[in-house]
Order: C-alpha cells, then structure tokens, then sequence
C-alpha cells in the first residue's frame, strides 16, 4: 500500500495542475492523503428518494428520480434561464439554471431517468429547484453507497475553478475507488482492539460516504480520539523524556530566610490553599527534578506571597531568583510590594525594566554576576542575554498568558542547570485547555480567598442609568472609596480609543469637580504612566480613568467601584480580569457593567454571567464556549502542537481526557516508546510534526 501522503493531489483524476494549485492555496491540500483529511462539515440525508406529490413547504433538501419532459430558455439578458419541467409520474417540478444554460442544454435528454437532489421553494403553486445536482441513472459505473451525503466547506475561489463541495466529493470517491487496499493504520493495533475503534481504512471510508448514522457516528469518535490521542502523547512524552533527562537544582533545606520571614514578617495568615501550593512547589524542588509548574489562582487570591516565599527558599539554598511581569506598571507594584513584606530583611532586591537607566542596569548587571542581588524583578528585559546570573534557581513568571513557550524557554538557559519555572495566572485556564496547551506543566490551584472578602456585586446598565450612576460614585467616593472607569481598547484604530477615552476623562472631571480625577493609557510614557498610577494609589486621585492597561495585577485595595464602558466591547475574561481589581479590601465593592441598549445575543449572554457570577473558572469555561478556543488569549502564540481537523477541545473535552488516560497508560509501561508494538506512535508523532512545520514555512 502506497503511502498517501507522497501521491501529489495534481495526479488524481479530474484535478491536473490548475486545481491543485488552487486546493493546495485554499485548503492545504498537497496529496491524498491531505485530501482524506479534509472531513465534511455537514451531512444530508439521502437514503430516502421523495415523490413529487410528496412535496410540502417543509422539505429542505431532498432526492427525486425521474425525467425531463421539455426543456426552455426563457426571460432575455440578466433575467434568462433555462426552465425543465421534471416528472416521475406523480407530479411535476421545475428545474431552473441561470447559470451553464448551453451545457445543460446539451447535457440533458428526455430518455434518461436522473437522480436529483436539491432544496424545492414553491412558487405560485408549483415547486422549483434552482440548480439542482443531477446525476444521470447509470446502473453499470462504479459507485460508493452512502446515505448521508457529505458537504464539503468551499471558498469563492475555489467555486470559480468548479472545485465546489459535489466536486470534492467526486475527488474522495476517486481515491477510494482506485486504492482497494487498506488504508495503513496510524494507531497501534492493541489500541484499536482495547478501545473498540473502528479501523482507520473504515473510517475515513464512513467519514466521507456513511452508509447510517451510527456507523458514521463511530467512524467520527475514531477519528477524533486519533487527533486527541496525538495531541496528548506529543505533550507527555515530551514531560516523561524531559523529567527523565533534565536535572533540577536540589533545594534541600528550608533555612533562615523562610523561616524568619515566615515568623517575624508574615503580614496574615496563609490561606489553606496557599499553605497546599507551598508544600506542593517545595516537594517539587526537593527532587532533583526541574520542576515546570502552573499556578492558577482566581484575581485576589494572593499570588504574590506564595511567590515570594517560594523565592525565600532559593534564596536559603544559596540560588538567586526572578520575577517577571507582562507591565511596567505590575513590575514595580510587585517590587514595592515585596519590599514591604521583608521589611528589614537584609536582602537585596532590586527592580530591572526597560525604563532601567543606564547606570542601574550596570550595577544590577555586576550584582547579578557576583551573586550580591539575590531576588530580580522586572519585565521582559530580564529575557534580554546581557542579563547574566550567578546562580539563577527559581524564575516565577507573573500572568503567564502574555508570555509565549518560546520566552519561557528563554529564561532556562539562564543557567547550565535550568532554573525551576513557577508560571503563575489569574486568568483560569478552562481545564481542556490546560490539559492540551499546558498539557506539559504540572498544575497547583489557589482555589480560595483570603477571608474576609466579600463577593462584588455587579450590575449592568444602560446609560440611562447615568444619573443613578453619578449619584452612586458620589456616595462611594465621600464614604472614603476610590473609583475606576475603563474604556475599551480598539487595537485597530489607537485614535478614536483615545479620544473615547479623553472624551471620558472630561466627562469625569465636569461630572466630579469637587474630586481629583486622574488617567492613565497605554500610549503615556511609563513615568508618566507610573506617576498617575501613584496620585491614585496614595489616595490623592478618587478616581481613575483607564484603558485596559490596568487589566492585568494593579493593586488599590480602597479601590471599591469599578466601571466599564461600552462593557460589550470586552471578552469575559477581560471582564472579570478588570473586576478583579476591586474587592480587594474589607468594604463591599461593585461593578458596573454599561452598554447601550442594542445587544447581540452573544453580548446579552456575556453580561448575565458577569452578573451572576464571581467564579472565575465557571466564567473561563462560558467563554470558552462562547468564543471558541482558538480565540482564547494565549492560545495564538502557545497554540496546540497538531491542527484538529476534525475534534473540537470545547465540545470534546471528555473524549480529551480520556485520550490523555490512555497515552497515560502506554508512557507508563513504555516511556521511551521503543516496544515494537510502539514504533508506529513514533512514526506517526514524527510524521505529524513535519506536517505542521511544512505548513508553518508555506503559509
Ligand atoms: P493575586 O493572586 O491576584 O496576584 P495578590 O497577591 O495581589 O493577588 O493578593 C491580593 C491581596 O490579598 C493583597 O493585598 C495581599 O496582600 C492580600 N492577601 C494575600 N494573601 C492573603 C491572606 N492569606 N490573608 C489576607 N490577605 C491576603
Ligand atoms: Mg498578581
């Protein structure tokens, strides 16, 4: 049997170079086998031939067989058609082409019997089908059966080259009919035996031709745990080779530093959770293991300590650490913070961005070399290589969905021993997508508050709430309360973002004249940035006009009242992100969500569940599957190792974790993969990995 992904799709029958030029552009399709791959995105019912008579107003598409019985051009210029009066006896139908008419014209005949198929619309009394598909009876060609007809997606383009979905089908049917052989499988035999799945030969047959629903329904769950199965082993060979070869640094002791800090400097007491993610992150470093860890913690839920104190471990084990954030503004809020939480600790801990001047930076350069500064917090600067570390032990990244693998990756070459990598954020990874993306990190969840919060109520209004609104903040603002107002962020068109913003600012400050009301945006230089930040942080500024730059890590905690604009304009995620920057002290907090009065259904949906609910994983989950996961952050740059072609990680989110217990199983009795029963999950992983970088360097 050929392998048919080295059959070059231009040789297939009825394709020739034009063609394949234009499914090679359009779809990707290079060989047969890319050809097999494309699956059909609906299905229509075709076991059944109707009569005519049998017509009603409800009928979408459906199949009739019978014969033309007279055949005319009518209607002049744009208006012309060819109209043929169909029959099989029980009634007669219109056939109408506005399109080929002198093919068709020559095509048809009154003697043949057809098969049509197509949606009838009624029209004055008598039915008519515009372009049907017609296939002339013919008892002698060789033909696949199949019930359900597949539908193929096709573009513009590819209609012009008459590459529509019955072409595509035709296409399929010419690779079956000319490879009677089987298709080779890609799955290892004991598998499909121990999990009763179809064969792939049978598969892809059913996938494109089903004879019944339910043969169809399980050659899809084949295919589909093939995808997920490839998808998971990828993720977890790659964590059983790398715990298997990477040495981690050992941190054996918990010494001075933590425990001094631990019973002299504490400001609270830890949560549970955040007692259990320690313990976690410390059996992590203790085995010799390079410890890749995702932490997930709801907005508020006191990150930064765990951080901290898990550093204070390096720090005891003679290793330096780092911080890094996604913003300047979150980079120094951490250091400040942490500054404050050691007190009169004497160690040293200084700040790196790309602000950094010139003198800074050399000095922080020769401390970090001599080993004198012991914890680095900064930006992405801290990735640039003329950032050398003595000893680098610990790296923690801050709101890891702004940063790529590829920067993660960065900051392990740090030292010749990678440094252990503590990923932290609050944007809770739905859990397919931490099983697929993130698939390879170990994860530890802070699943509780601090106590004492009280939950923020949200409310959504339309503007005319206006006034209500202004009295509200009024009332807040003289109780003691800081406000935030945020204004969505239009990548494509900087300007009119700002001037809503600016249009904002003034309303606010003609609004609020007794107040002190502040900005701050994307687009200020970070001093000024910084220097806004700190009028409202101190208390000076009540409130403070935004774009979404305060999204990510600000800390005001007398901050009680959040307020977003045009609050349609925002993903869940950003939502709740942005809320999570009130409730963070003692007092009851709000939200208030403004739209306008016209709302997509999508918009609508969204709003009642930030109204509803305080959970941010329930809320990553919503949104997920309102969105889909490929628009969700971090997924474009991280992105999953294979395209599904055909399962789907919201919908299949079972068929997901049960692929990944399976590949479990397999890596656990066979970790390197070198049983011979094995050798085709290597060729297939191989095989899957060239696919996707051919593509990466064509498209
Ligand atoms: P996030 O997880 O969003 O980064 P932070 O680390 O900024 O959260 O913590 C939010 C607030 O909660 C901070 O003001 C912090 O001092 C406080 N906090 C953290 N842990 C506790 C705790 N165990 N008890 C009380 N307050 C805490
Ligand atoms: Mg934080």
């Amino acid at each position: 049997m050929s392998d048919l992904s080295t059959l070059d799709i231009t040789y297939l029958p009825g394709v020739g170079p034009k063609r394949a030029e234009v499914l090679k552009r359009e779809l990707k399709i290079q060989s047969y086998e890319d050809l097999l791959y494309h699956f059909p995105y609906k299905y229509v019912d075709r076991s059944r031939t109707y009569l005519i008579r049998e017509i009603d107003n409800s009928a979408s598409h459906i199949q009739l067989k019978g014969k033309v019985a007279s055949l005319n051009t009518v209607g002049t210029g744009k208006g012309q058609r060819l109209v043929a009066k169909f029959t099989d006896g029980t009634g007669v139908l219109e056939l109408i082409w506005f399109k080929y008419i002198d093919k068709m014209k020559k095509i048809l005949d009154a003697k043949s019997e057809y098969i049509i198929f197509g949606k009838p619309s009624a029209f004055k009394g008598t039915y008519s089908i515009v372009h049907p598909e017609m296939e002339k009876v013919d008892e002698s060609k060789p033909k696949i059966a199949s019930a359900l007809q597949a539908f193929y997606n096709t573009s513009e383009k590819m209609k012009n080259s008459y590459l529509n979905s019955k072409a595509i089908q035709k296409m399929q049917q010419g690779i079956f009919l000319s490879f009677k052989g089987a298709i080779s499988e890609t799955l290892p035999a004991y598998i499909v035996k121990q999990y009763n799945l179809m064969i792939l030969d049978s598969a892809l047959r059913t996938v494109h031709f089903p004879t019944d629903a339910k043969l169809l329904e399980q050659a899809q769950f084949r295919l589909k745990f093939e995808e997920l199965f490839y998808i998971q082993l990828n993720i977890l060979k790659q964590k059983t080779q790398r715990s298997k070869n990477i040495q981690g640094h050992i941190f054996g002791k918990v010494g001075d530093i933590f425990n001094q800090f631990f019973f002299n400097n504490l400001p609270f007491e830890l949560t549970g959770a955040q007692k259990r993610v320690i313990r976690e992150i410390r059996n992590d470093v203790g085995t010799g293991h390079q410890m890749n860890r995702l932490l997930q913690g709801d907005v508020g839920s006191g990150k930064t300590m765990v951080a901290l104190m898990v550093m204070l471990i390096a720090l005891d084990n003679n290793f330096q650490a780092c911080l890094m954030a996604p913003t300047e503004i979150l980079a120094s809020q951490h250091l400040e913070s942490i500054q404050e939480m050691l007190k009169e600790m004497p160690i040293n801990v200084k700040l790196l961005t790309g602000s950094s001047k010139k003198k800074e930076r050399e000095q922080i350069h020769a401390e970090l070399l001599s080993g004198e500064l012991q914890i680095l917090i900064g930006t992405h600067a801290l990735l640039e290589d003329v950032v050398q570390f003595k000893n680098l032990g610990m790296v923690i990244v801050d709101e890891q969905h702004r940063f790529g693998v590829a920067q993660r990756a960065k900051l392990w070459r740090k030292n010749s021993i990678p440094p252990h990598v503590l990923v932290m954020t609050a944007t809770p990874i739905p859990r397919t997508l931490a099983m697929t993306v993130y698939g390879d990190l170990d994860v530890s969840v802070i699943d509780e508050l601090p106590p004492g919060r009280k939950p923020i109520e949200t409310k959504h209004y339309f503007h005319n709430k206006r006034n209500n609104l202004n009295q509200f903040i009024k009332g807040e603002i003289t109780k003691g309360r800081q406000v935030y107002v945020v204004y969505p962020l239009i990548e494509e068109s900087e300007k009119m973002d700002f001037k809503n913003l600016a249009e904002g600012l003034e309303y606010m400050l003609s609004a609020f004249p007794e107040f002190k009301t502040t900005m701050v945006h994307g687009r200020m230089k970070p001093a000024e940035k910084d220097a806004a930040m700190q009028e409202f942080a101190s208390g000076k500024a009540q409130i403070l006009v935004a774009t979404t730059v305060i999204e990510v890590g600000v800390n005001v905690p007398n901050a009680s009242v959040m307020i977003i604009e045009s609050a349609e304009r925002f993903g869940l995620s950003q939502l709740h992100q942005l809320r999570g920057r009130v409730g963070r002290g003692a007092e009851q907090s709000y939200c208030i969500l403004m739209t306008g009065y016209k709302m997509g259904e999508d918009t609508k949906k969204r709003m009642r569940i930030m109204v509803d609910s305080n959970d941010g994983f329930e809320i990553a989950e919503a949104d997920m599957k309102l969105r889909g996961p490929g628009d969700l952050e971090g997924t474009q740059q991280s992105g999953l190792p294979f395209e599904l072609k055909i399962a789907n990680i919201t919908r299949d989110a079972q068929l997901m974790q049960h692929a990944r217990n399976v590949v479990e199983v397999i890596l656990e009795n066979d970790p390197d993969l070198i049983k011979p029963e094995n050798q085709i999950l290597n060729k297939q992983l191989t095989k899957l990995a060239r696919q996707k970088m051919n593509w990466s360097l064509i498209s």
